[in-house]
């Protein structure tokens, strides 16, 4: 099955063309850990990434004050006690250069740059039927003739722009995604952030302090939890190492992917107990609240509208103003039922002389001008700087920007531009031998510690591809009949939660035009789990095989 060779032409006699077992697009988490695996099988692997550097998401969001809000040790991958003991935090939450440190140190350690193909962008992938093979061509004119395609683009790379006039814009502008390596000198310039996501509100908090005036336009006021942050230094890091056998045991089976997990029932406690176990949370200075506390405050609307009110006063008694707490503090929807940011900080950037809102809810922004943002109303914010923290085209949007076609010339763009539909994540219908990572319906579209739910897809496709070796088998694609299941499964166990109810780029609804799905399966990443390994041991059950 190995083959190294270079083949003389490609099928579209435009490029010429290398043979390959396996190609992952993507070198960030999941890309990298998915190469190490397919290649220790014994395949012979290329992955793909745009980037010059190892890291993915963590490459390329460089922004001022990017960071974790998973706990360090639990993002982690946790299939090697050797790599993970190898390596040791300095924070709880660190910054983006460590975490991109860290990825370097996995590549390094894991030998992985070798067949890596660095500052290279897929353009497209088609399958062609008669050899059953995929071609994946690239920006620089090369073709890869493979067997099997993984992606591992990650759910949130592909930025989302969206301000006409922005070409005209004579300052700076950048989205957060694609953060220049270089600093940018923010002193004493008038800048303007867009966007009040877990991004903007890093940025936020990050460069209030050095500007010189900071316009913040905020079109949806979030619910925030503020960060502890402790220091790691030797003791605190053996600790946590010492916690690699539990960690391995728990991580997989929690509902998030994340260390704590929902422990009580709302209805079993007293309001007293219930606003312990609130407080305690809170005081974790995590995602704790969020991720640990009551299930029932996604789907029970009395019990979201509760927390939603402890959050909201917590938040009252930071930003005192009024003014401040009406364009703040969220009324419209509940607590939880999008992304929860963790912040450090921010709340009391607006305290600051040199910070000021500008509420676009019902005053939108119309256009970018030479000089700055121009609202509904005809009002001109001249600024130096913008900072598009405007978010992504999550789930999907890494994928739409190639070219991938399938079974008969089908088009995966327009496809998705109809309904957003895959098998439990890992594989989708009509296109053969194409695999998935971190894409809609499966919980690492958005609801999980990514490295838990990267992981575990990643070691499913690479036993499914060890499967269909050992029994001399070239192809594998759901079935129609599978897919329609995990479709109906997926939106029954989404429509049950008021998760589907809040609009964000959990449901797509960022993007224009974008079918309305919840992307990420919200049945939990321990159940997710269980499903998927009940099909691996049932022979792939519902994944046909020639
Ligand atoms: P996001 O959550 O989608 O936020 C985008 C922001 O831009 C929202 O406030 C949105 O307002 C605003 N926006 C978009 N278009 C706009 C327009 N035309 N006018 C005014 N405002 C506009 O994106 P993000 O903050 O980049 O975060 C995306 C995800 O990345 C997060 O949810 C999280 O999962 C991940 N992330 C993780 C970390 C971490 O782990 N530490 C850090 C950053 C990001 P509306 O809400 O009104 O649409």
């Amino acid at each position: 099955m190995t083959e190294a060779a270079t083949t003389s032409n490609g099928s579209n006699g435009a490029h010429p063309t290398e043979k390959r077992d396996a190609v992952v697009i993507g070198a960030g988490v999941a890309g990298l850990y998915q190469l190490y695996r397919l290649r220790e099988q014994g395949l012979n692997v290329t992955a793909i990434d745009a980037a010059s550097g190892v890291g993915g998401t963590w490459y390329w969001n460089r922004y001022p004050g990017a960071r974790f809000d998973s706990e360090s040790y639990i993002y982690q991958y946790l299939f090697s006690e050797e790599l993970y003991t190898g390596w040791s935090w300095s924070e709880k939450f660190p910054g983006q250069p460590e975490i991109e440190r860290w990825l370097n140190y996995v590549a390094d350690r894991l030998d992985l740059r070798r067949d890596i193909q660095f500052g290279t962008t897929v353009k497209s992938a088609h399958f062609n039927e008669a050899t059953q093979r995929w071609l994946v061509t690239t920006d620089k004119g090369r073709g890869i003739d493979t067997q099997f395609l993984v992606a591992c683009c990650g759910m949130l790379s592909a930025p989302y722009v969206s301000f006409p006039g922005q070409e005209a814009f004579k300052g700076q502008l950048f989205h957060t995604a694609r953060w220049p390596e270089q600093p940018i000198d923010f002193a004493g310039k008038r800048v303007a952030v867009i966007g009040n996501g877990a991004t903007g509100i890093q940025v936020v908090q990050s460069i209030a302090g050095e500007v010189g005036h900071l316009k913040v336009f905020v079109r949806t006021p979030q619910y925030v939890i503020p960060m502890k942050n402790p220091k790691y230094g030797a003791a605190e890091a053996a600790a946590y190492k010492a916690k690699f056998a539990h960690l391995t045991a728990r991580l997989p089976h929690t509902f998030t992917g994340f260390e704590y997990d929902f422990e009580q029932a709302w209805a079993d406690l007293t309001p007293p107990q219930r606003r312990a176990v609130l407080e305690d949370c809170w005081n974790d200075g995590s995602l704790k609240l969020w991720l640990s506390s009551f299930a029932e405050m996604f789907f029970d609307e009395e019990v979201n509208a509760e927390i939603s009110e402890f959050v909201r006063q917590k938040m009252r008694e930071r930003l005192k103003d009024p003014k401040l707490c009406d364009l703040l503090i969220p009324s419209d929807y509940g607590f939880g039922t999008h992304r929860v940011p963790l912040e450090q900080n921010y709340l009391e950037a607006f305290h600051r002389s040199n910070v000021e809102i500008v509420s676009v809810k019902g005053n939108p922004i119309d256009c970018v001008t030479e000089t700055g943002i121009r609202t509904a109303d005809g009002t001109v914010h001249d600024v130096d700087i913008i900072v598009l923290a405007t978010g992504f085209d999550a789930g999907t949007g890494a994928l739409t920007r190639i070219d991938i076609r399938g079974r008969g010339g089908r088009s995966l763009k327009d496809d998705w531009s109809r309904d957003i539909r895959t098998t439990m994540g890992l594989q989708i219908h009509g296109y053969p031998n194409l695999f998935t990572t971190a894409v809609p319906l499966a919980p690492s579209a958005a609801l999980c510690n990514m490295t838990t739910c990267l992981q575990q897809q990643v070691e499913w496709i690479d036993a499914c591809i060890a499967y269909m070796r050992r029994k001399s088998l070239n192809v594998v694609e759901p079935t129609k009949e599978t897919e329609d299941g995990w479709v109906a499964h997926h939106d029954e166990t989404a429509n049950a939660t008021l998760i589907a109810k809040t609009s964000s780029w959990y449901l797509g609804s960022n993007i224009p035009g974008k079918p309305r799905r919840l992307l990420s399966y919200c049945g939990g990443v321990g159940v997710y789990r269980e499903k998927c390994d009940e099909v691996a041991a049932n022979d792939y059950r519902g994944f046909a095989m020639q």
